[in-house]
């Protein structure tokens, strides 16, 4: 379930959560550094509160959050709260969960993603047309309902609430969409707006949005809460060959870090570098 602590871009050295036996999730955004699986609305009991409590107790490792980032959406996960207790519980550390927010309008869902200190939602596009080419959502979701969701969620949380936005080229980079993103991440009030582009091998072959135009454009709007993110540097990661397969499942890995590539795991490559991904 645990691997890290890795270097956070966005939360410092963070002990990562993953109880997904393979990738699910409601979205199958081009950019997903997961590669493909299953997109699906169906929650399931994934969390397994008593090997979780045992793999914690058990670590030795120094680290200043645990965040919840399985291979997917972790709120398709009905158990994720009884994890994030333990985690505050026997840990005592902030608990950070990464979502996309298209779940958020189911009221029992709404009350496991309160149970965490901080939580990131996506905002990714600020139009229907946008969403739809981002992040390719299940196609029971609307716009409509997700956005309704993510705001009341912000509007309850007593929790920090982040925003976290990809952007990608000729998708979501463009002025208007840069401000329709803008506004919409005004309404769910965040105490930070991270932006930032891929920088590990995505799903589909897409490229890197403008940072300095979104800076700029988001900034006008929204203000000094708007934190660009551009950092790539890999020098993070464990020594430990297990260590770097478990992190690999969630994160691809650069292959330089590896002696040998577990064969179970693919090697893809990202502009020039080449990455492992389990
Ligand atoms: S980037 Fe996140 S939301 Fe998008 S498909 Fe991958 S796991 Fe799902």
């Amino acid at each position: 379930l645990l691997f890290g602590p890795v270097w956070s871009r966005r939360f410092g050295w963070s002990l990562g959560v993953n109880q997904f036996p393979e990738k699910l999730c409601t979205y199958s955004c081009p950019y997903c550094q997961l590669g493909s699986g299953k997109v699906t609305l169906q929650t399931l009991r994934l969390c397994d509160a008593r090997e979780f409590h045992k793999e914690l107790m058990e670590l030795k490792a120094d680290y200043d959050v645990i965040t919840f980032v399985p291979k997917g959406e972790p709120l398709l996960d009905t158990e994720i709260w009884k994890c994030a207790d333990i985690a505050k519980i026997v840990a005592g550390k902030t608990t950070v969960l990464l979502t996309n927010g298209s779940l958020l309008f189911d009221t029992e869902i709404r009350f496991n993603a309160s149970r965490f200190d901080i939580v990131s939602l996506k905002v990714d596009a600020g139009s229907e047309s946008v969403w739809k080419r981002v992040n390719a959502p299940h196609r029971d979701l609307t716009f409509e309902k997700v956005i309704e969701g993510m705001k009341l969620f912000a509007h309850t949380f007593e929790g920090k609430l982040v925003t976290e936005t990809m952007l990608i080229k000729g998708i979501n980079d463009d002025e208007e969409s840069l401000k329709e993103i803008a506004y919409m991440i005004k309404e769910i009030r965040p105490s930070v707006a991270f932006i930032m582009v891929p920088t590990r091998p995505p799903m589909l072959p897409v490229m890197p949005g403008d940072l300095k135009l979104a800076t700029k454009v988001l900034t006008d709007i929204l203000g000094e809460i708007v934190v660009p993110i551009s950092d790539r540097s890999f020098n993070s990661y464990p020594k430990n060959e297990r260590s770097l397969k478990e992190i690999a499942k969630v994160h691809p890995v650069p292959k330089k870090l590896f002696e040998d590539v577990p064969k179970e795991c693919s090697v893809v490559v990202f502009e020039g570098q080449e990455f492992v991904r389990c």
